[in-house]
């Protein structure tokens, strides 16, 4: 069976090493040394020179953004993302206000968004779709001309880099998650970026119930925070990171070269910073689509049509109009299998079966 994903694991002997000091401490969370260690390794490996805050998935990012930027009223935001991004936005009690994609990219198209403003916008909400970045300068420009925050859904981007900076230079904050289906993961983890001290000031406090000190409370926060078991697995997968990158820019390059003659792939927008995060195939209809998707099960392929539905036709949203480009990527889009332990021999057998 080849699946469309698989979480790396670390050798065994590497994670049980930092476990052993966990049970040595008995010291399980609550801004634990794994934790810390992790909140100064990761930073460091991205070249990222904000505020980063480790959390306990990508959701609970998103939601302690939307909260700490105080947002009210409406928030723009793209159709064509994981549930994750729109939920977080109705959770926190604001209204979904969607703006339709660019085809090439699939992400937010920035021309459209101005139409989408109201007296009630406070803020724009994104998504870096695949890895592959918004035009974050245009996006920076309507934000400013509109007096509007950003916030970007960076759960796919670990690595990603845009004209050379780390992609979560970008925006008021910039969120990621480290679930095991990422590129990189600590089973379940996320995390918040600012360049923002005092929003970062802030967000440290919001994750850890407005904990200042055991009797004080700052103001009100959630439980965020993330354990030593999660950070010890992010350590350890932090030390073959590298390696991961470097065979999944092999494989990715693969699919390319052999189906980028016979289907639309995706279009990079700044190919040396990509951090090859998934593969996806646009078919020219979804009848294609579903009959291709029947074929490569039959052969053992598990793809994911990802991502499906647009979010603007979720039950909870407001009905709003039609958003053409997103709704029909969406229908079209297939995400092949890239990680890790995929062996030459399945990738070729999955290229054989896709132009069958
Ligand atoms: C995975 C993902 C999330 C949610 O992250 P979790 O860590 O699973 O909560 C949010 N947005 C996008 C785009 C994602 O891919």
């Amino acid at each position: 069976m080849i699946p469309v994903t698989q979480p790396f694991l670390p050798p065994k002997s590497e994670l049980y090493a930092l476990l052993d000091e966990v049970y040595e401490r008995n010291w399980l969370t609550n801004s634990g040394p794994l934790v810390n260690l992790l909140e100064s390794e990761i930073p460091e490996f991205l070249n990222y020179n904000g505020h980063f805050s480790y959390v306990n998935n990508g959701t609970i990012a998103l939601q302690i953004a939307i909260k700490a930027l105080e947002l009210k009223g409406e928030i723009i935001t793209t159709p064509f993302s994981y549930v994750a991004t729109t939920s977080s936005i109705a959770w926190e009690g604001c209204k979904a206000v969607f703006v339709d994609i660019e085809k090439g990219s699939c992400n937010i198209d920035p021309k459209k968004i101005e139409a989408a403003i109201t007296p009630q916008t406070s803020a724009i909400l994104a998504t870096h779709v695949y890895g592959n970045p918004c035009d974050v300068e245009a996006i920076a420009a309507i934000a400013k001309k509109h007096n509007l925050k950003v916030i970007y859904d960076a759960a796919h981007c670990f690595g990603t880099t845009y004209k050379g900076k780390s992609i979560f230079e970008y925006g008021d904050v910039s969120t990621t998650s480290f679930h095991a289906t990422k590129l990189f993961h600590t089973v379940e983890g996320g995390a918040l970026f600012t360049n923002n001290k005092d929003l970062a000031h802030k967000i440290n406090y919001m994750r850890n119930f407005g904990h200042n000190g055991q009797e004080d409370f700052w103001g009100i926060g959630i439980n965020g925070k993330n354990s030593e078991f999660h950070a010890a697995m992010g350590i350890a997968n932090l030390k073959h990171i590298s390696t991961i990158l470097r065979k999944r820019k092999a494989q990715w390059l693969l699919y390319r070269d052999q189906l980028c003659n016979h289907f639309n792939v995706l279009k990079l927008i700044d190919e040396p910073g990509f951090n090859y995060a998934y593969f996806p195939v646009f078919f020219d209809a979804e009848e294609e689509l579903l009959k291709k998707k029947k074929l490569l099960e039959e052969n053992h392929i598990y793809c994911r049509r990802y991502f499906y539905p647009s979010l603007n036709t979720l039950k909870y949203v407001d009905e709003q109009k039609k958003f053409d480009v997103s709704e029909v990527r969406s229908k079209v889009v297939l995400i092949l299998p890239l990680y890790d332990k995929l062996s030459k021999k399945d990738q070729l057998l999955i290229i054989k079966k896709m132009l069958e």
